[in-house]
């Protein structure tokens, strides 16, 4: 059966960046949390949370904040941390920011040009800033928006200043991911934590029946990783097996991705029923299939590989799995973006909405260009009278001068109605932060980190079943403006 693209739901759209041939493709890997692993993040998300609390109260932040809640949709990705200011920001592709929180506080938009002024031509990244790039990272921000809170409104609560308490809560969740805190309550009960996707298995099976090899590349360490993949590919028993494996060539376990596709690191073999790790002395048993550490050069050689454009590789973060991979390696990318669904559905729902303002802006455009022209003829009129001395003020400048007067009333109140209307749209997306994809009208951040750097994204990587795994991805035409004339 032939499926044309425009078929296919837009949530169940793979889209394209960068045009890719599937036909070219000789391994399809994937990253395991969030990709492979859908979490909920009610649930996963919600746990970091609490424990990271705990941590907290055990190095001296007041007990109260154990009463405390994890709202998990407050925060959103792409924003970035202001760890010297204690604020939250959201930037546009040229690095502009366009909206910022001091805690929970809207900072005025005075006070955020002083603040982030773009002549400064900051980079906002660390180690002053700190980037939300993944799903994990969503609890830092709002714990620190908590905490910058209570330092400003509670004096004396806090003496930390907000770099201090950023590291504080870093630390803390990185504790964390690392002691057992949340994967072991995790293992206990998977369904709890992890969503299943019934198609993951067919995903799986029909790129292995399509000729591909298939692999696994996730920073989790063996023990949990073999708990995750039993339950997401279905063994809802307590007694873990080895089937899921029979859906992988290979499994590298504990990767420490991204300097996995960069630099030498000890490789270990993993024997999957004891979990015990054998050193390999750089001799790979190719009867083996799971390992740790190591790096991308013995991976190729396991799947055969004799160039970095034959792999594709499935993740959610973009630095941990995506930008390293591609620049240094040439990997293909698929970028999961499990936010991309809601951001569609919104888009649809919204599409006339953002048609008016399109036209509105190209009104306040119409209008600056007019009153210019006319400031610029006032200019030239005023400055012939000056060398005209004595000559009174003629009728053509005063109209001119009204003229002037009412459009910059009307460019006034287009702007206005402009930004309260973008405004209003982007809540439609999300109440404080608005778009995901978008600052105002421009791509945010984190859409030009998309769009640089992964050739395919998606909402999940059970999309890939409404292609054929030999689907040529075509990326649409590059524009510049020059084209539109
Ligand atoms: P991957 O996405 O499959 O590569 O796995 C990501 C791993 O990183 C998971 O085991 C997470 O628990 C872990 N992780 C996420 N955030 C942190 C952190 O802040 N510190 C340490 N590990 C983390
Ligand atoms: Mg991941």
């Amino acid at each position: 059966m032939h499926v044309s693209i425009s078929d296919i739901e837009s949530t169940e759209r793979i889209f394209c960046n960068r045009s890719l041939n599937m036909r070219n493709i000789k391994a399809v890997g994937f990253d395991m949390d969030y990709t492979l692993a859908l979490y909920k993040p009610e649930q996963f998300e919600v746990l970091a949370y609490n424990e990271t609390l705990k941590k907290l109260v055990s190095i001296g932040y007041p007990e109260e904040i154990l009463t405390w809640t994890f709202d998990i949709n407050y925060m959103i990705r792409g924003l970035a941390i202001d760890k010297l200011r204690g604020n939250i920001i959201k930037l546009d592709r040229h690095r502009y920011v366009k909206v910022a929180h001091h805690g929970f506080r809207e900072l005025s938009r005075e006070e955020r040009r002083a603040l982030y002024d773009a002549s400064l031509m900051q980079s906002y990244e660390e180690p002053d800033y700190a980037l939300i790039d993944t799903l994990f990272t969503l609890a830092d921000a709002y714990l620190f928006a908590q905490l910058i809170d209570l330092k400003s409104k509670k004096k004396g609560e806090i003496t930390k200043n907000p770099s201090e308490i950023y590291r504080d809560v870093r630390n803390a969740i990185d504790l964390c991911h690392r002691d057992g805190s949340i994967k072991h309550k995790v293992a206990l009960n998977p369904a709890k934590f992890i969503q299943r996707d019934p198609k993951l298995r067919e995903t799986l099976e029909r790129l292995r029946r399509s000729g591909r090899k298939v692999f696994v590349v996730t920073n989790s360490l063996w023990d949990y990783t073999h708990v995750v993949m039993n339950y997401i590919l279905g063994n809802d028993s307590r007694n873990l097996t080895e089937e899921w494996m029979e859906l992988f060539d290979v499994v590298i376990t504990g990767a420490a991705k991204p300097s996995f596709f960069m630099a030498p690191n000890p490789l270990y073999e993993v024997d999957p029923s004891t979990g015990l790790l054998k050193n390999t002395n750089g001799f790979i048993n190719t009867e083996n299939k799971v390992f740790q550490g190591g790096n991308f050069r013995q991976l190729h050689d396991q799947l055969g590989i004799q160039s970095g454009p034959e792999i594709l590789y499935v993740g959610d973060h973009i630095y941990g799995d995506i930008l390293r991979s591609k620049k240094e390696l040439g990997w293909r990318t698929m970028l999961v973006v499990n936010e991309l669904e809601a951001e569609l559905n919104s888009l649809a729902r919204h599409k006339d909405e953002f048609r008016r303002y399109e036209e509105l802006l190209l009104i306040k455009d119409d209008l600056e260009d007019d009153l210019q022209k006319s400031q610029i003829e006032l200019e030239i009129l005023n400055s012939t009278q000056k060398n005209k001395s004595k000559t009174p003020k003629t009728d053509k400048i005063q109209r001119l001068q009204a003229e002037i007067r009412s459009m910059t009333g009307k460019r006034d109140s287009t702007r206005e109605a402009l930004r309260h209307g973008m405004k209003k749209y982007h809540q439609n997306f999300h109440p404080v932060w608005g778009q995901l994809m978008k600052t105002g009208h421009q791509n945010s951040r984190f859409a030009a980190q998309v769009e640089n750097y992964a050739c395919l994204y998606t909402s999940k990587l059970t999309n890939l079943l409404n292609y054929s795994p030999n689907f040529s991805f075509r990326s649409t035409r590059d524009f510049m403006p020059h084209d539109f004339i």
